[in-house]
């Protein structure tokens, strides 16, 4: 790990004014917030990331979950994963938000883990973090060490040739499906960003992870009310019960009335390059009959734009059991 200077920051002013003088806020940034420091210290270790300054964000007061007057919920961005998973209100109105928590990391890594920085976690692909093969993401115009190598883990939606790291977050899947927004204070003043469009598809700047500018923190994320009726649930497939990454997940936010499907709001994990809302799939629901033929349609549908990479086709087969099963589970009690 390199030299760099830790500064322990008052208020989100001066972390603000500090962090907007780094020339970026994606990889090479020489600027970095630190909130728990689960992805970031690791990254530092390794010499993938090294910030010549390193701005301790813990001290502000970004760390709690607040019912909105409107029935929705505002989530501090220092609010830690353990914390939001077990919030009564977030366990009562949308489960698939605690569920997808309590799938990631081990209890420990939750403990730390934040909800901003839990958004902006990197990828795991394992060509990006040993600082030697080319990667695109790591040191733009270098190349792509996955497409050809190791990429059994890597995305099946959302992929270039230039990238195809999928994005790791469970957390950030819950959010897609309950249509999050992204607050953050910037040197302009405060801005929303729908979670939809916060992560970026790597297309040839694989690099530029997220809309963040210099400077811009995220202060916080608010949910939506829950839909009137409707259940939620957060299924996750991987190589072992815990402490590991998705090979596929869903996030399933349905509303069943009289037996069809009168709202659904879609999400995938570990297939693609960022957290993956399934309009397709959320369409070939609307409507139809609450029953496994449905479910098999709108997996398919979900899928039908998916680009295997050499080692992990069987992705597609597991997301789209991955989608059906969620969605059995959880109209079963709806
Ligand atoms: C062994 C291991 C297993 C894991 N398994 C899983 C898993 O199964 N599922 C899963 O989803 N995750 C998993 N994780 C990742 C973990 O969830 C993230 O590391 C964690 O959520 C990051 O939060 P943090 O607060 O520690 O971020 P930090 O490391 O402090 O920061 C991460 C990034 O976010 C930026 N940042 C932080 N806060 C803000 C803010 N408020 N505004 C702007 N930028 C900010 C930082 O500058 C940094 O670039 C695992 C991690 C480890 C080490
Ligand atoms: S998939 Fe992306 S992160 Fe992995 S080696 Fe290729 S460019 Fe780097």
């Amino acid at each position: 790990m390199e030299n760099f200077q830790f500064v322990r920051v008052k208020d989100a002013a001066q972390a603000i004014s500090t962090a907007s003088k780094s020339k970026t806020a994606q990889q090479g940034a020489q600027v970095r917030f630190i909130a728990g420091g689960t992805t970031l210290l690791d990254l530092m270790k390794l010499n993938v990331e090294h910030p010549a300054q390193v701005l301790d964000i813990n001290r502000l007061p970004l760390a709690k979950v607040e019912k909105q007057p409107d029935g929705g919920l505002k989530i501090g961005a220092m609010v830690r994963n353990s914390d939001l998973a077990f919030d009564p209100g977030v366990q009562k109105d949308y489960p698939v938000l605690s569920q997808a928590l309590l799938s990631g990391a081990s209890a420990q890594l939750r403990n730390m883990a934040t909800t901003g920085g839990n958004l902006l976690q990197r990828t795991r692909c394992m060509y990006f973090r040993d600082n030697v093969s080319p990667c695109n993401k790591r040191e733009p115009g270098t190349g792509c060490a996955a497409v050809g190598g190791e990429n059994r883990m890597l995305a099946i939606l959302g992929a270039s040739e230039h990238c195809i790291a999928t994005n790791p977050s469970d957390m950030c899947v819950a959010m897609a499906a309950l249509e999050a927004t992204i607050h953050i204070q910037g040197v302009k003043g405060e801005r929303r960003v729908p979670i939809a469009d916060f992560h970026l598809l790597p297309g040839d700047t694989p690099s530029r992870e997220s809309v963040l500018e210099p400077g811009d923190l995220v202060t916080h994320v608010t949910l939506p009310p829950p839909a009137p009726g409707s259940k939620s649930l957060y299924l996750k497939l991987r190589d072992r019960a815990s402490y590991e990454f998705a090979l596929a997940s869903s996030a399933v936010v349905v509303t069943v009335e009289r037996g069809r499907i009168t709202r659904a709001r879609i999400a995938f994990g570990g297939i693609g390059t960022k957290p993956w809302r399934s309009p397709e799939a959320e369409n070939a629901l609307t409507g139809n009959a609450a029953e496994a033929a449905t479910y098999r349609k709108a997996a398919d549908a979900a899928l039908a734009g998916a680009k295997p990479q050499s080692e992990n086709g069987f992705k597609i087969e597991l997301a789209k059991r991955c989608l059906v099963h969620a969605l059995n589970l959880v109209t079963k009690t709806a």
